[in-house]
């Protein structure tokens, strides 16, 4: 379970205020408000060429 370094509240991952930007996923605390952190959407079709052996 993710902890907000700002204050300190323990969040449900599902719980976190999710923004989408190109594939790249901003996660806020709802208590807050901050930025908690980032990541890729799994889902995300990269437009880069994928190499293929
Ligand atoms: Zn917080």
């Amino acid at each position: 379970m993710p902890t907000c370094k700002h204050c300190t509240a323990e969040v449900e991952t599902e719980d976190l205020i999710r923004h989408e930007r190109r594939g790249l996923t901003l996660v806020h605390c709802p208590d807050c408000n901050c930025l908690m952190g980032q990541y890729r959407d799994p889902s995300y079709q990269s437009p880069e060429p994928v190499e293929s052996e």
